[in-house]
């Protein structure tokens, strides 16, 4: 892990948007050192050997193997990982962790059952349990005995979580919460051993609870017959005055929205991690696809129209991976920097999740985007064996879809991420303002003619004008609707999306960066290449969502200024991005697979 250059001090979440960081102090996928490899050897093996070769069991109502290979993982201490070795886990950094769900995430419904153990079924006792709590179950979740479920969702309440009408009410002896209500899209919880449940005390006050499997009360529904990840349990959970006991509360009473969503924010930024690993491998079958099939007597590789969409899904998957380990590494360095003023680990990774919650949000949607992008063309690239069920790309195609829902729709997310920015900057956490100001007297200037220095210059200034240009539109906004912005849904969508391509643009520019240092210029070729096509369509991107905020919002000069100010900085110099996408293509091809 990069140590922090001198006196400069953590990037805040959110941050970003207002200051530079630099190469040295950003964590990259080169920054695995070698004990961490030789762990990810042994996931990767894991599922190589004993999880792929059973997903069609699995995926035909498989679930017994499921909990079987869960077993088996928390025996490879891959359930444990994070947990700490007290409680009979490993107590690997969120770095690892990071690392491992790359690894997990290829394993179709089986990644989707352990993230649901070891994130949201799990990590509510860690955070929120008593000691008691955590002695009592988190050694059983971390070896796998105790297989966890998370139970928030009823048919009334989705994303509206808040509005659950599950109810617990005190018994007359004082000792047991009886549970009354529905849940709904349960993951796991076929075979659960315990679930986390939220309800309201006397209807009002939203709690969680621990919730023994066997309690009597506790009925299940069908399996769903879902689109895709077929071999994950998922069922309705129906409580009828279920008894649990009052020491199985969780965190405080009337508190329960804390718990909630304070373990998706780590759930969202490993859901990245995942779906990272999941592009990965369906961009790999592509390219072995593609050099194997043949028409027109040559390989279909050969086609530029099919090496545009290989390096194009390369592009993205090393933008996704950039952003990912970068946000994995500022929380690392959170949770290193808060241990350090005696907080335990645990204590200090929920916070540093709750700091970088923004870049969470983002990263859900990003990286659930990149992978619908690349398990689309690559059904497009097997062509009609894509829509056979014989090919691993359509289960990919299935199973995919499912990350722009959970852990938060994207919708939600991207509400999340602007409007979270917004409250740092009213709560005078972010100098939002003042920079927005600084960029509006820019504007009446003259631009700098300059030419950028260095490999990357001009790509980092592409990143500084992109960021201006978030500013300026979400600084007009704030001025035009003020509080009331947030209901202004269709520009919050824009804000969201140009702030979540320049964390993404910038993470990619600054890992590129930091490999150059280490190898020089000559040996990242195809990473500077996959950096400047990356940010070459991000501009588009951002330009386009620019425009369509502005023109909702500005009339008349100040429609004219912004316009012109949002092209100023989104332009970006002449690039041949058709020559850079073919070299992309030919490293992949001959690599045969994925190769960064
Ligand atoms: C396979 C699967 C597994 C799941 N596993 C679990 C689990 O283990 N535990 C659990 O508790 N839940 C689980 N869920 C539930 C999941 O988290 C919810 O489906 C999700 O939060 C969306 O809620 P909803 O389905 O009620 O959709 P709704 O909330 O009804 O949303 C419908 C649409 O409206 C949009 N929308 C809603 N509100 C707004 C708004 N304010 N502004 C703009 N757009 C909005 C949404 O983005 C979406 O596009 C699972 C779901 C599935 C399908």
């Amino acid at each position: 892990m990069a140590t922090l250059t001198e006196n400069q001090q953590v990037l805040k979440g959110g941050a970003f948007i207002i200051q530079r960081s630099l190469a040295e102090d950003t964590y990259t996928p080169s920054d695995i050192t070698e004990e961490q490899a030789m762990f990810r050897e042994s996931c990767r093996e894991f599922v190589d050997k004993r999880v792929l070769p059973q997903v069609d069991a699995i995926d035909n109502k498989g679930y017994a193997i499921v909990v079987g290979l869960l077993e088996e993982a928390g025996e490879l201490g891959l359930l444990g990982a994070t947990l700490p070795e007290a409680y009979g886990g490993m107590g690997v950094s969120i770095n690892t962790e990071t690392m491992l769900s790359e690894e997990i995430g290829k394993s179709y419904s089986f990644g989707v059952a352990v993230a649901a153990h070891t994130g949201i079924g799990t990590l509510p006792v860690l955070y929120f349990g008593t000691e008691a709590q955590k002695a009592k179950y988190l050694p059983g979740m971390a070896s796998g005995k105790l297989k966890a479920s998370y139970c928030l969702t009823e048919p009334g309440s989705g994303s509206d979580a808040l509005a659950a009408k599950t109810r617990a009410d005190l018994n007359a002896e004082g000792t047991h919460y009886l549970l009354n209500g529905q849940k709904m899209w349960i993951t796991n919880s076929g075979f659960a051993d315990l679930f986390i449940v939220f309800a309201k005390i006397d209807g009002d006050k939203f709690t969680g609870f621990i919730v023994d499997g066997g309690t009597p009360g506790i009925t299940l529904g069908a399996e769903e017959d879902k689109m895709g990840i077929k071999g994950s349990s998922t069922r309705q959970v129906f409580f009828e005055n279920a008894a649990v006991p009052v020491e199985n509360v969780l965190g405080e009473i009337g508190q329960g929205h804390k718990i909630a969503f304070n373990v998706l924010n780590i759930g969202r930024y490993k859901l990245c991690a995942m779906v990272t690993g999941g592009s990965k491998a369906a961009c790999t079958a592509a390219v072995r696809y593609a050099n194997e099939r043949y028409q027109f007597g040559v390989p279909i590789a050969s086609f530029g129209a099919i090496r545009h969409k290989m390096a194009e899904m390369a592009c993205r998957i090393y933008a996704a991976e950039s952003a990912t380990y970068r946000t994995s590494g500022l929380i690392h360095q959170m949770i290193t920097a808060l241990e350090e003023t005696g907080k335990p680990r645990y204590l200090a990774k929920l916070e540093a999740a709750e700091e970088y919650s923004i870049e969470c949000a983002m990263l859900k949607v990003f990286g659930s985007e990149v992978l619908d992008y690349v398990v689309d063309e690559a059904v497009q690239i097997y062509g009609g064996m894509g829509f056979s069920e014989e090919s691993p790309v359509a289960r990919a195609y299935r199973d995919a879809r499912i990350n722009r829902i959970f852990e938060g729709t994207n919708e939600i997310n991207r509400l999340l991420s602007v409007g979270m920015l917004l409250k740092k900057a009213m709560k005078g956490q972010l100098n939002l303002l003042g920079a927005a100001t600084a960029v509006q007297q820019e504007l009446m200037g003259m631009p700098d003619m300059s030419s950028p220095e260095g490999v990357l210059g001009l790509e980092k200034r592409t990143v500084e004008h992109a960021k201006k240009a978030v500013l300026m539109v979400a600084g007009a906004a704030a001025q035009t609707f003020m509080a009331k912005l947030e209901k202004e849904q269709e520009i919050m969508m824009n804000l969201a999306d140009m702030l979540m391509e320049v964390f993404v643009c910038e993470s990619t520019v600054l890992r590129t960066e930091k490999l150059i240092q280490a190898k020089g210029e000559a040996a990242c070729s195809d990473q500077i290449d996959m950096t400047r096509v990356y940010l070459e369509e991000a501009s588009y991107r951002i330009h386009q969502a620019g425009k369509s905020a502005i023109c909702g919002f500005a009339e008349g000069d100040m429609l004219r200024m912004m316009l012109l100010g949002l092209k100023r900085y989104t332009k970006t110099e002449p690039y041949n991005t058709i020559a850079a996408r073919r070299r992309i293509a030919d490293r992949l091809t001959e690599a045969n697979q994925y190769c960064y």
